[in-house]
């Protein structure tokens, strides 16, 4: 290996076991003796926004050297990770990895990534939490709180900045109002004229140009999460990001991303044009708009590949794949849960109890 490559960086020093990344102190720790490594950023490697429509092949590259990936021939998720780690079950649906695992393919390599900072134990803490205040749940679903419940996973993501020059047309409402007389039959029945104030709107055509700029347009690239769960995990504190090192996986497992850039970035399109939505009834004012045409050109759009990371948690109950997910910068925990029905048909059975001895009591 050349010197400084990633397989030797992580070596650690003193024992020369592997070394892992380490939530708490954010470096590299050696888990047999201790010894504790800072994380070196090269300094090159600045967090850069890349142009969306010609993707340099210095892109493509693999997470490190050492990286090798397995698929899931259940869920077709692919996981890459580095030795030591091994793939024995899916971190997404708990199915046993059949495949031997074999050096990563190349994919656009990540720009940047927010570090674990989550340690493992707190997150196994948070997790009990929230399986405590979970009714009817099995039991045996706490042993996802164990410490073998939980994988370190970066999930892939993609960001995008854009501008955006919309021509639109549509129409201007204002309001006016026009005083209208109705009969009022009062108490003893006599009819009188009132006036009143009625609302009324004139529209007016309006059409022009508005301009919007994007920065960070946040996409998940992963299909393997919930999505609603997924997005419950924001926000995420990405003005933290690091430049993507290789050192900050170790230890832990990566996703590959599943959405690809024109996927995404069709996801982007619909973020962005809601917000154009907004801009242009700005423009438009009065008190009323409508919006009949609008179409947004973009322009300077780049992207960015990161990875954020989770704490995974799966469960196989009665067939059905349940996950549940820890933020592993903030510790939120997101997921979903069976009920037992074994526990839902002891409490019945206890209510039903209660109820004949309160009965026999009350006679
Ligand atoms: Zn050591
Ligand atoms: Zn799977």
């Amino acid at each position: 290996m050349a010197e400084g490559s990633p397989a030797q960086r992580f070596k650690c020093t003193n024992c020369s076991a592997d070394m892992e990344f380490d939530p708490a102190s954010g470096g590299l720790k050696c888990p047999y003796c201790g010894t504790a490594e800072a994380v070196v950023e090269q300094p090159a490697k600045a967090v850069s926004e890349n142009p969306i429509d010609q993707v340099d092949p210095a892109r493509f590259g693999k997470l490190s050297d050492k990286a090798l990936q397995v698929e899931c021939s259940t869920c077709g998720s692919i996981v890459e990770f580095e030795p030591p780690e091994v793939a024995g079950f899916c971190p997404f649906c708990a199915a046993k990895i059949v495949v031997q695992a074999k050096s990563a393919d190349p994919l656009i390599s990540p720009d940047a990534l927010l570090p674990f900072s989550v340690p493992k134990d707190n997150a196994s803490g948070q997790l009990r939490q929230w399986l405590a205040s979970r009714w009817f749940a099995p039991s045996d679903l706490n042993k996802l709180a164990q410490p073998d419940g939980l994988s370190g996973m970066y999930l892939p993501f993609w960001t995008f900045d854009a501008e955006a020059l919309t021509s639109y047309s549509g129409e201007r409402g204002e309001y006016y109002f026009e005083t209208e007389y109705i009969l009022v039959r009062d108490a003893n029945g006599r009819e009188s004229r009132q006036a009143r104030q009625v609302r009324h709107t004139r529209w007016y055509a309006a059409s022009g140009r508005v301009e919007d700029s994007f920065d960070d347009i946040l996409i998940p690239a992963t299909k393997s999460v919930d999505r609603g769960k997924l997005d419950a995990l924001d926000p995420w504190d990405l003005p933290s990001l690091r430049p993507y090192e290789p050192a900050y996986l170790a230890g832990f497992k990566a996703q590959r991303y599943q959405a690809e850039l024109p996927e995404a970035f069709e996801s982007a399109k619909g973020r962005m044009e809601a917000a154009i939505r907004q801009t242009v009834l700005r423009a438009i004012g009065g008190d009323e708009q409508r919006i009949h045409s609008m179409t947004p050109q973009y322009s300077n759009i780049t992207f960015k590949h990161l990875l954020l990371p989770v704490w995974l948690g799966v469960y196989r109950y009665q067939g059905k794949v349940y996950q549940v997910l820890v933020n592993a910068r903030t510790g939120e925990v997101q997921g979903e849960r069976p009920y037992s029905a074994g526990k839902i048909a002891l409490a019945v059975i206890a209510a039903i109890i209660l109820l004949i001895v309160i009965f026999a009591i009350s006679r």
